[in-house]
């Protein structure tokens, strides 16, 4: 069946339809600037990119725009909607409600609307596609994706903050974790590739992308992972900080004289690898500025792996051991010396990168030599093929 996956931002969207048999893309692509002016780009596999700019004054245009180009007689690669078998939403935030994916009902709606204050721009976006997907694709089931429910397997331990427990209590204040339908997919893979029971596999996948973050898998279980009630703790990211002493926060408020609004924006826009450099947020940029001398891009680089790093320390001893670590995303897909130099701190573990294995880019590879005590790997993530999954698997 063709399962058609959304992925709603507040000004984009993106989509994939795939044929779930094959597990193929037939199409896929990108709205952006809704609410601004519109651009739709469209790719139908075999064919060429299609760049269009149409007005997209909400998302209902935006929508509207991707079924008539997937219906389209020259670019689309469905005769009708009648061939859309299902869509699957990709939801970000389901708080303690959602501890896997659910079928769209108006009562599954209202539990989702009540996690928005967890995540106040990125919930509302998603529900928005879901409500102009009801409306043009009447009686289709739908299914929501969470990114947070791979992560409710976490023990309280793993979970709670050492603030006052009302926070929790009352209102839920605690780490839900990010990325968990990419963390999902890796972890099962990874199991694959070694061919391993999964149940039988401690493994840390390091989602490095923009956003990042690293998750401890134990026997398939999310026990512990670096984003927190929202995607800001943890690692050091593109534009965001990851962990930091919450006295900054006064600092930076006195010194300054701005608000918690401001600070957040410095946090989520203006920090990271972005802050720190004052190159990029985006690495190729700064191992450029590196290689040419730039001493700050230097450190910036040695600071991001150090604290993956830390990251990775702290999950082999919340599992007392690890199989695997593995990489995904962005940088870890397809930077070498990011890994390498991220696998380097592990000799004591006896874990040996292979540097012509791990000369790759993109694509599934044990990066490790055959003797290495602990498995080091690359595997790209498809958080679109899980989302189709869990939607065929739920209607
Ligand atoms: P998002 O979180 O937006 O989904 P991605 O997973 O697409 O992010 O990762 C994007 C980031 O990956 C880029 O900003 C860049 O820093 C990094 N990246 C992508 N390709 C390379 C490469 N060849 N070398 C180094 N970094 C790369």
């Amino acid at each position: 069946m063709n399962v058609l996956v959304i992925n709603c931002g507040s000004s984009s969207l993106k989509y994939q339809l795939i044929d779930s048999e094959t597990e193929t893309v037939l199409a896929k692509g990108l709205c952006e600037r809704i609410g601004i002016d519109g651009v739709l780009t469209h790719q139908p596999a075999g064919k060429d990119k299609i760049k269009m700019e149409a007005a997209m004054p909400t998302h209902t245009e935006a929508i509207g725009m991707v079924l008539d180009q997937l219906t389209d007689k020259e670019n689309g690669v469905i005769s009708s909607l009648d061939e859309i078998s299902a869509v699957g939403h990709r939801m970000v935030h389901g708080g303690e409600k959602f501890a896997c994916s659910a079928l769209v009902t108006d009562e599954m709606i209202k539990t989702v609307e009540e996690c928005n204050p967890f995540a106040p721009l990125h919930n509302p976006a998603t529900l928005i596609g879901v409500n102009v997907c009801r409306e043009l694709l009447p009686g289709k089931p739908m299914v929501g994706v969470f990114d947070t429910a791979f992560h409710q397997t976490m023990p309280e331990k793993a979970y709670l903050y050492g603030i006052p427990y009302e926070y929790y209590e009352k209102y839920g204040v605690r780490r839900y974790g990010f990325h968990g339908t990419s963390h999902q997919f890796v972890a099962q893979r990874t199991a694959e590739i070694l061919g391993k029971p999964i149940e039988d596999l401690k493994i840390i996948v390091c989602h490095l992308g923009n956003g990042a973050s690293i998750t401890a898998v134990n026997g398939g279980k999310s026990v512990d992972t670096s984003m927190g009630l929202t995607p800001l703790e943890g690692l050091i990211m593109g534009t965001r900080s990851g962990d930091i002493d919450p006295g900054v926060l006064e600092f930076i408020a006195k010194t300054d004289n701005v608000d918690i609004n401001e600070i957040l924006t410095i946090l989520n826009k203006k920090s990271g690898v972005l802050g720190l450099s004052g190159v990029s947020s985006d690495f190729r940029d700064i191992e450029a500025a590196a290689s040419e001398g730039n001493e700050r891009a230097k450190t910036t680089l040695e600071t991001y792996c150090y604290h993956v790093v830390k990251y990775i320390g702290s999950y082999v001893a919340a599992m007392n051991g690890v199989d695997a670590i593995v990489f995904t995303a962005g940088l870890g897909e397809n930077d070498k010396n990011t890994r390498a130099t991220i696998c380097s701190y592990f000799g004591y573990l006896g874990l040996e990168i292979d540097p012509k294995a791990n000369d790759i880019r993109g694509q599934e590879a044990i990066i490790s030599t055959q003797d290495s005590k602990v498995k080091a790997l690359c595997v790209p993530t498809n958080e679109e093929l899980m989302i189709c999954r869990e939607t065929v698997a739920l209607i």
